[in-house]
């Protein structure tokens, strides 16, 4: 298998794009890694027509046969895991060891479960509801062609929470990766070659408001599901509003709130907060961004935090020491740094740790002391920082949280059950942790509120959301 492929993949065939030419960057040297030639309307046009032919066929397997072809694919993941995580490493900037033994094994993971878990799907209600019919019963089928749009953040990890429900449930799909991560799910394109019916899984490469916006306006298109920002959040509900109507399954990010009460392990906390802060460098739709700490013991927790930022590692990924590698790209940097510039010019203590060492994307872990309304408490950041505001009592805390745009993750760390409990119960978040932060399980579902999008990722509730309920009477 070539590491570097770089042909689109349609209706089982590898093809040359058309379309304009993109370059795509390895961020931590900056530099050009591969050329990738976009999808042209047409060849967007052949894919979404080879995953509607593909279809007829896979929605009538049967859920053994579709799940056999799930299982081999986690199993040649597991096979060419090597291969995929140095493509993905290298292009997303993610330190090697943790894709090689966490993000991977997750990919297989997620495959599998999938695989298994369309052979178990649980049966809605069936019996006779009128005296006048023999009986009624309701099936969960298949929608159809699905167009997915996946993130640069995991390039590889978030295209399998996208394609493995959707196929196991006898979809087809044509999926989109970013423009900026392309090359670890056309090297996965390779497996679906193998073992797939041509036309079942397609991929089109180029940017989002071109090949991205041509395909999720496509008439044969039955729904979308995109991870990303809120503004392409609405550039799909506008698309799913076209002249077919679509359904539409989002995940648009968050702003995840960790309230702190007073009697909270610190320790703990801040031994979690290493990961689930700074774990690619941040940009991860559930990072533990926003501390909300009790006023007693926020002056303890900023100097342990102060100190755990002093010693993240962060640098190039290939090397076996560090904990996060750059940003993914010169804008995202700009981003980040634009935010805490701003920080610091309102007058927020910011607090850094090493400066960067390379030439790379690099961000210095950061940490913000910063009040409620400070637009870095506020907004999405997407980078290895993290602020902290004191509050006098829970309830505020809590409203400070609710009173957000986003709803996706959250956590809460009190050594009292019951308050802990209280406060998880009352947050409008999709995802709530109790003295954890960040920990994913495939069998849970992943999922937002508010502008942070609907729809599950993960879980059976995933497959029940790539499928179309149907009610049949027999009279
Ligand atoms: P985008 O929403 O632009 O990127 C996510 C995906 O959407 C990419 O594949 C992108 O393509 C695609 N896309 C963009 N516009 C369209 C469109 N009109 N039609 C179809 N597809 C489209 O996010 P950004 O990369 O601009 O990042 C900005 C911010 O969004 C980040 O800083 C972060 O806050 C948030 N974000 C959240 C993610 C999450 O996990 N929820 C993931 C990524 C970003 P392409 O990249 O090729 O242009």
């Amino acid at each position: 298998m070539s590491a570097f492929g770089t042909s689109l993949f349609i209706n089982g065939e590898f093809v040359a794009g058309e379309g304009r030419v993109e370059t795509v960057y390895e961020p931590a040297l900056r530099k050009p890694m591969a050329e990738v030639a976009s999808a042209s309307k047409g060849q967007i046009d052949q894919a979404v027509k080879a995953a509607s032919g593909a279809c007829r066929d896979w929605s009538q397997r049967t859920p053994r046969e579709r799940s056999a072809a799930l299982l081999a694919i986690a199993a040649a993941v597991e096979a060419r895991a090597v291969t995929l995580a140095e493509v993905e490493s290298r292009n997303a900037g993610k330190p090697l060891r943790f894709v090689k033994a966490g993000e991977l094994a997750n990919v297989a993971d997620v495959f599998r479960y999938f695989g298994t878990a369309v052979r178990n799907m649980p049966a809605p209600a069936a019996g006779n509801y009128r005296s006048s019919v023999l009986t009624s019963l309701v099936r969960r089928d298949p929608i159809g062609v699905i167009a997915q749009i996946a993130p640069w953040n995991y390039p590889l990890l978030m295209a399998a929470w996208k394609i493995a429900p959707a196929i196991a449930a006898g979809n087809a799909v044509v999926i989109k990766p970013s423009e900026l991560t392309p090359l670890s799910l056309l090297a996965l394109s390779e497996v679906f070659a193998e073992i797939l019916p041509a036309g079942v899984v397609n991929v089109v490469c180029g940017s989002g408001p071109d090949v991205g916006q041509a395909l999720i306006s496509h008439d044969l298109v039955r729904m979308i599901s995109l991870t990303g920002d809120v503004r392409t959040g609405r550039a799909v509900l506008q698309a799913a509003a076209g002249p077919m109507i679509k359904r539409t399954h989002l995940e648009l990010g968050g702003k995840a709130p960790v309230i702190v009460c007073e009697d909270a392990d610190l320790d703990k906390l801040v031994e979690t907060l290493r990961e689930a802060s700074f774990y690619n460098a941040g940009q991860d739709c559930t990072a533990a961004c926003r501390i909300f700490a009790h006023r007693n013991v926020v002056q303890a927790l900023t100097d342990k935090l102060k100190a755990m930022i002093g010693s993240l590692v962060y640098g190039r990924p290939e090397r076996d020491d560090v904990e996060f590698g750059p940003v993914i790209s010169a804008r995202q940097l700009e981003r980040v740094d634009g935010f805490v510039s701003r920080a610091r010019a309102g007058g927020c203590d910011v607090m850094q740790g090493a400066p960067a060492e390379s030439d790379g994307y690099f961000f210095s872990p950061t940490l913000v002391a910063a009040p409620i309304e400070a637009e870095i408490v506020q907004k999405e950041v997407f980078g290895p920082v993290l602020s902290i505001t004191p509050f006098a009592d829970v309830r505020t805390a809590l409203d400070w949280a609710n009173a957000s745009e986003y709803g996706l993750g959250s956590s809460v760390w009190s050594r009292q059950t019951e308050q802990a409990m209280a406060i998880a119960n009352a947050l409008e978040y999709g995802v709530t942790w109790i003295n954890t932060h960040g920990v994913m399980a495939t069998e849970m579902p992943h999922g937002g509120m508010k502008n942070s999008g609907y729809g599950s990722d993960l879980s059976m509730q995933s497959l029940i959301d790539y499928t179309q309920i149907r009610h049949i009477m027999l009279g």
